[in-house]
């Protein structure tokens, strides 16, 4: 198993080192360029954050949680940083966004897509409540 939690903005790719930065100050976390999709913007950047020094999100969730439950369990401790890093980094999109938290493997089903503000984001995850299987697009007035 292996989870990531992919973070797409329409931003240009020169901005993911200031990102990065901002992350690493506000929620100490690492940043992974990710392939993009065609999902976002003509140029999306696209990233996953995980826990500093590790490569993917699976060090956030707890040993129970499984893509088939309803939500994703994440560590208590995890919590404040991923909603941390999602919210510093929505303040660079400069259009549409979107978060996701996947599981990397087979048979995992196709996500459903959602339009969200960003702040009803930042309190599902804060609320522990991200869905699996959902692709989070983050709209301006949702
Ligand atoms: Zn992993």
């Amino acid at each position: 198993m292996c989870v990531k939690l992919i973070i797409e903005l329409s931003s240009h790719r020169t901005h993911l080192g200031a990102i990065e930065q901002e992350l690493r100050k506000i929620a100490r976390v690492d940043l992974h360029l990710e392939p993009p999709s065609t999902s976002v913007g003509s140029q999306p950047l696209v990233f996953s954050i995980s826990d500093r020094d590790a490569g993917c999100g699976c060090s956030w969730v707890t040993d129970t949680a499984a893509w088939e439950k309803r939500h994703w369990q994440f560590k208590r401790e995890a919590i404040e940083s991923i909603a941390d890093a999602v919210d510093g980094a929505l303040k660079f999109a400069k259009g549409t966004a979107s978060f996701r938290a996947v599981w990397l493997g087979v048979d995992r089903p196709s996500p459903t897509e959602d339009e969200v503000s960003a702040k009803q984001l930042i309190s599902e995850i804060r609320a522990n409540r991200i869905v699996p299987s959902r692709h989070y697009r983050v709209v301006r007035n949702a």
